[in-house]
């Protein structure tokens, strides 16, 4: 399924984040919070991150140019030495420009830090823009976040859930703002539910929105006639 991302100044929808769901026959649908970490220990990933990408690179070539799609990548892709060149071939075949694709991946699962580096110079020489998911959440210190140089930065929903709860979520998300805009790094609020709080994104000057304000995630068909 595809849940919309905002373009948070002038409220257009301007691309999606794939996110998997496996329905199956017996138990309904299955949350990926259990399926993918099960596929995690295995190398079922490997498949289930490739049909992922051909699916949501067939869905761009249904959409305007200027619309891309986030995919979410777990560790062991990254250890894979072919993933990228496979993405590479898929995007060929269907003329889908790079910059149309971003990977997201979380600051926890860097934990060989020269492999991800390596990684992401790779990432940047083809085109793809790489987001750091669930980002103000994980361990890594800032060193790491300016030496990885990440092109997005997705604000973890648990700053925005508490935003008007707890005045210092305020304070780490107006910080998180400031520092992304002298950074030159493009910013994405998680989980945006009501209009008080996206008043306040607007103010701050995040660049994209997701979350249920928006658009829940939806089937291919109903992402594709959105246009
Ligand atoms: P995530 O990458 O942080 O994705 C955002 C999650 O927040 C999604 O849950 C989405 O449905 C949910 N969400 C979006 N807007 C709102 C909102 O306004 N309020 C609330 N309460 N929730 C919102 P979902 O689809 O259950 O995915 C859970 C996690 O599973 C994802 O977290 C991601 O880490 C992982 N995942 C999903 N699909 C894939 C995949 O294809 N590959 C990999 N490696 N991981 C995936
Ligand atoms: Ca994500
Ligand atoms: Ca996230």
């Amino acid at each position: 399924v595809y849940q919309p991302i905002t373009d948070i100044q002038n409220e257009q929808i301007t691309g999606f984040e794939a996110l998997s769901r496996w329905s199956h026959p017996e138990r309904g649908s299955i949350s990926p919070v259990e399926f993918i970490a099960l596929a995690e220990e295995t190398d079922l990933i490997i498949e289930v991150g490739d049909l992922v990408f051909s699916r949501a690179i067939e869905l761009l070539s249904q959409l305007p140019q200027h619309v891309f799609i986030n995919i979410n990548v777990s560790a062991r892709q990254l250890d894979d030495d072919q993933f990228l060149q496979r993405v590479v071939d898929k995007i060929k075949q269907h003329g889908i420009a790079p910059r149309r694709l971003k990977l997201e991946i979380t600051e926890t699962m860097v934990v060989d830090f020269n492999k991800a580096k390596q990684w992401l110079v790779k990432c940047r020489e083809i085109g793809f823009l790489v987001c750091a998911d669930d980002f103000g959440t994980g361990h890594s210190g800032m060193e790491q976040l300016l030496e990885l140089d990440f092109d997005v930065l997705k604000v973890d929903q648990v700053f925005v859930r508490n935003m008007f709860k707890d005045d210092r979520y305020k304070i780490i998300i107006e910080s998180i703002a400031d520092m992304a805009k002298r950074l030159n790094t493009k910013l994405v609020a998680e989980g945006v539910e009501y209009e008080k709080e996206l008043q306040v994104l607007q103010k701050l000057g995040f660049d994209f929105g997701q979350g249920y304000l928006f658009g829940k995630p939806m089937s291919e068909e109903d992402a594709a006639n959105l246009f």
